[in-house]
């Protein structure tokens, strides 16, 4: 058996560098979503961050500059604060991964089985993962880190991910790449999630997977 002796210490230096990095993460979420017409799930996002597990492992494996969900992993090869998250939040794609034991679909030999994202959530997770890149990159913030970020994990996550919300996070990232932030949300608000021009979404939703 592996004996895993590093302990990292919890100090409140960085109790309070992880307490002002969630919150300021929730906040930046917070204005996206409002700015998406997404009032309720914006004032609740990621709450689940503050209950203990994923409070105190945060804090102890506080980064600063990523994740501490990544460091946790590195020492202990899973992150028990993150298994807590995406257990519990509906914006994350892992939330909505199943196990179907009898699908013997090729390529799918272990049943994993995504089942589809529904919108406001797709939504949810575009503004999170744009405050994510804020508030890591600060100043040197560029609209195609969304994609970017994305094109990194592209290969893990893909088979993880349905092919309907993988075609939306796709065409959405190059939207903020090409157009910034504020034009993708107010198209996310406007065509996306109230369907104002149905037609439009579906011809370029269309028109961007070819
Ligand atoms: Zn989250």
């Amino acid at each position: 058996m592996v004996e895993i002796t590093i302990k990292e210490k919890i100090t409140l230096k960085k109790i309070l560098g992880h307490f002002s990095t969630i919150t300021r993460h929730r906040h930046v979420v917070m204005r996206n979503c409002f700015k998406m017409g997404l009032f309720r799930q914006g004032l609740t996002h990621d709450l689940s961050k503050y209950s203990p597990v994923e409070f105190f492992n945060g804090a102890r494996y506080y980064q600063g500059n990523r994740s501490p969900n990544a460091r946790e992993r590195e020492i202990y090869g899973f992150s028990s604060a993150w298994l807590h998250h995406k257990g519990r939040n509906k914006h994350h794609f892992e939330y909505w991964i199943d196990i179907y034991k009898t699908t013997k679909a090729p390529g799918n030999p272990y049943g994993i089985v995504p089942a589809r994202m529904p919108d406001k959530y797709v939504a949810e997770m575009i503004a999170d993962r744009v405050a994510a890149n804020i508030i890591y990159k600060g100043d040197a913030y560029d609209p195609w880190d969304t994609m970017r970020y994305y094109e990194r994990e592209k290969e893990i996550v893909v088979n993880l991910i349905h092919p309907d919300t993988l075609n939306k996070m796709e065409f959405f990232f190059a939207m903020l790449g090409e157009q910034g932030e504020d034009a993708t949300f107010k198209y996310i608000r406007e065509i996306f999630l109230k369907g104002k021009d149905k037609g439009r979404w579906e011809r370029e939703l269309e028109e961007h997977r070819n």
